[in-house]
């Protein structure tokens, strides 16, 4: 299962009720969890969600507009504070490993841990992580090159076939924990092999997590195994209009109308312009999305919390 906490939803400025960009992504098994993007200001949120820094294992950053990033290095000084030897994993452009270079350099900066830079543009070929982690890049269109992650969680579930056990009278003790782990068991006069009684499920769950992006169906083909797409949805279309292409950035219409033609189960939207974050702004967001898309949705605030699990059930999370 894959937990999301969203620290940031705010587009281009901090407003008082949303930060700019920041997700924390968990794999519910262990504490270790992976930051995508990072606004400035995100160490706050992170304290004010309750996530550790010490658990952080990876920082995943889409492109290097400021509401994106300026965050990164502080979080990165502040993660150092407590001796942490830990290295930690930073998928970006390679822009960012530059800025955070020359920022160590002119700042006196020295981190008791390493950092292991991957150019974003080699993690369009899957990065593992961890045993059961591992993050892709794909490539979007906007006014810098930008990138969606799709975060997968997969582990190998072994379960004993006790059906077939009781039906050949094999009592249950020590033959079902031998069996159990991996160990043939004489029965019988029989020789019984452990690999024909292990039924092995493999569980997957994949999220799709994107940046800035004006062409959501650059997303078509990563997006069939998926079973959460979250991208920004800066505006509703008519807002877009009027604003005209320039900034690069999709409309709810365009990430609703998408996320129906691939028959994607569950869509959160984010990265929302000031102008759409009251109210009637957000009802306006909503309606759009409702008209184009027939799937389950949300549109994220700061601190929502959700979790999807193997099947492709998203639920939000009730924080009281
Ligand atoms: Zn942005
Ligand atoms: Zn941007």
């Amino acid at each position: 299962m894959l937990h999301f906490t969203f620290l940031g939803t705010s587009s281009g400025v901090p407003t008082l009720t949303r930060n700019v960009s920041g997700l924390a992504i968990r794999n519910s098994k262990n504490k270790d969890w992976i930051l995508v993007d990072a606004g400035e200001g995100t160490q706050h949120r992170i304290q004010q969600a309750k996530l550790s820094l010490k658990n952080l294992i990876a920082v995943c950053i889409t492109h290097v507009h400021g509401d994106h990033c300026y965050g990164l290095v502080g979080l990165l000084a502040s993660a150092g504070m407590d001796a942490r030897t830990a290295p930690i994993t930073i998928i970006a452009p390679k822009e960012i490993q530059k800025w955070f270079e020359a920022t160590t350099e002119l700042t006196d900066l020295h981190l008791p841990y390493p950092l292991n830079f991957i150019d974003v543009n080699e993690a369009t070929q899957i990065q593992p992580l961890t045993d059961e982690l591992s993050i892709q890049a794909h490539p979007l269109s906007h006014r810098v090159p930008s990138f969606a992650f799709s975060i997968i969680t997969q582990y190998t579930q072994k379960k004993l076939d006790t059906q077939a056990l009781i039906q050949l009278g094999v009592p249950k003790d020590k033959a079902w924990g031998d069996l159990q782990q991996g160990k043939d068991i004489q029965f019988n006069d029989q020789t019984l092999k452990a690999s024909d009684f292990i039924q092995t499920h493999i569980q997957r769950v994949h999220a799709i997590v994107g940046g800035d992006n004006d062409q959501p169906e650059l997303l078509a083909q990563s997006c069939q195994d998926a079973q959460l797409l979250i991208h920004e949805s800066t505006y509703t279309q008519a807002v877009l209009d009027k604003v005209g292409q320039g900034p690069m950035h999709s409309s709810a219409k365009m990430v609703a109308e998408f996320a129906q033609q691939q028959g994607l189960g569950n869509l959160i939207l984010t990265h929302f312009s000031p102008r759409h974050q009251d109210s009637a702004g957000q009802q306006a967001i909503a309606e759009e999305v409702r008209a184009f898309y027939k799937g389950n949705f949300y549109l994220a605030h700061d601190f929502d919390q959700f979790s999807l699990d193997e099947n492709g059930q998203l639920l939000k999370i009730d924080k009281t």
